[in-house]
């Protein structure tokens, strides 16, 4: 399947044909997603227990992965899947504009760069602390209590 959980897809077809929304959940054996605002229907949920109440809950439904197609975050089209392979790793790309579509992929590379930024701090660290040691070291006043000796003039 090429639809992931966190995607915006687009449904492209049957009653929600248009609307976009969030998938929260797919099942590739079954070839569905659940997609967030679309193929809801009512559950009658029975009381169970004693502080239960019966109720009809409104729940999204399984839709079949083939009815939707993934939303670009970049050209913000509703395109289908291409791959290619970045840095060593398959990645899917939108096949209008070619950015790529997986986000963990992106998070890895914004990860990445603040590991980066990590083994340059200590060193900025180590260079703030021994500074303020200086200054700190540097003024301490001597406290010289000059109390006027007390002389008996007789
Ligand atoms: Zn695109």
């Amino acid at each position: 399947m090429n639809v992931k959980v966190n995607d915006t897809v687009q449904v492209i077809t049957g009653k929600y044909k248009g609307k976009q929304g969030k998938v929260l959940a797919t099942s590739p054996k079954a070839g569905t997603v659940i997609v967030e605002g679309v193929n809801i229907r009512q559950k009658h949920e029975k009381a169970r227990r004693a502080n239960e109440t019966s109720k009809i809950v409104s729940e999204e439904g399984p839709i079949d992965v083939s009815n939707v197609e993934v939303v670009c975050d970049k050209c913000g089209k509703a395109t289908r899947v291409g791959h290619t392979v970045a840095d060593g790793k398959k990645v899917r790309v939108c096949k209008k504009c070619g950015a790529v579509l997986d986000k963990a992929y992106v998070k890895k590379s914004k990860a990445k760069a603040a590991e980066d930024a990590k083994a340059e701090a200590p060193k900025k660290r180590t260079r703030k602390r021994s500074a303020k040691a200086a200054e700190t070291a540097a003024p301490v006043e001597e406290t010289v209590e000059s109390t006027p000796a007390v002389t008996d003039g007789e």
